[in-house]
């Protein structure tokens, strides 16, 4: 069986615990608004324009988005990494796009580097079938598990879905003994409003805190600002502007009030 995959990033230390391999695999069933992963949204190989400039002229190349990758081929790339993630606690992160989407193959995958003694982690949007996330879960070492808005009807203008789903999956898994990282993104004007923070915190406060080791705040930029054009999308993102650090200190303080860990960025 083979997955696809979009990118592989190497010694990356902010997709869960020590220095890790992440591969990025396509298909999201959300469409969020700040989304700066669009090479991760189709399930289908693209083909997509670039285009460079270079002082008047402009250069067009075609840029194929997507490889097929085998379990084999994901061993063997990790295999050359081996020492770091012993040296660091590190191992391999599949992250998207949506994991789950792919399940089959992250099934497999998954099954592969346990068995190859390297620590797992899935970063999930939480938006399958429980029936997955039980799957996966005896093969899944950590969870980086997004929240993006308590509030249902806001989470679905946003990203397209409902949050009630996610929630459940968050709850199983917790209750389930699993290890998770919770990660918030912070979009100024869609989730930062004292009223959905306030929700935020009861949300957290509400799960079982023994396995979740830290809450990862994520500021909103505008950096993935420049491919929606290149994937023929619109933004909707052009009057906001990444949060102050002032704001960001702010809200550290405000999720620490839950007793969990709170950190920064990834
Ligand atoms: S869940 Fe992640 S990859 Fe999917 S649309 Fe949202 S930000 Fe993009």
């Amino acid at each position: 069986m083979k997955g696809l995959i979009f990118s592989v990033k190497r010694y990356s230390v902010h997709d869960g615990p020590g220095i890790r391999v992440t591969f990025f695999m396509k298909g999201c069933p959300l469409s969020c608004w700040w989304c700066h992963n669009l090479e991760g949204i189709s399930p289908e190989q693209q083909t997509v324009v670039q285009t460079r400039k270079v002082g008047e002229k402009e250069f067009h190349r075609d840029e194929q988005v997507g490889k097929f990758y085998s379990t084999g081929d994901i061993i063997e790339i990790l295999e050359r990494e081996r020492i770091f993630f012993e040296q660091s606690g590190g191992g391999v992160t599949f992250s998207g796009g949506e994991p789950l989407m792919q399940h089959e193959f992250l099934l497999e995958a998954l099954k592969a580097c346990m068995e190859h003694g390297f620590n797992t982690a899935v970063d999930t949007s939480g938006y399958s079938s429980a029936e997955s996330f039980i799957s996966i879960m005896p093969f899944t070492d950590v969870f980086l598990f997004d929240l993006k808005h308590p509030d249902d009807a806001r989470h679905v203008e946003y990203t397209g879905v409902s949050n009630i789903r996610i929630i459940e999956n968050l709850r199983m898994i917790i209750d389930n003994g699993k290890n998770v990282m919770i990660r918030i993104p912070v979009i100024p004007g869609k989730n930062d409003d004292e009223a959905t923070l306030i929700e935020m915190r009861d949300l957290l406060m509400s799960l079982k805190r023994d396995n979740l080791l830290k809450i990862s705040l994520l500021p909103f930029h505008r950096i993935g600002m420049a491919k929606y054009n290149k994937f023929g999308l619109a933004y909707r993102m052009n009057h906001t502007m990444p949060p102050s650090t002032q704001r960001m200190n702010y809200l550290k303080h405000f999720f620490s009030e839950t007793g969990i860990k709170v950190r920064l960025g990834g």
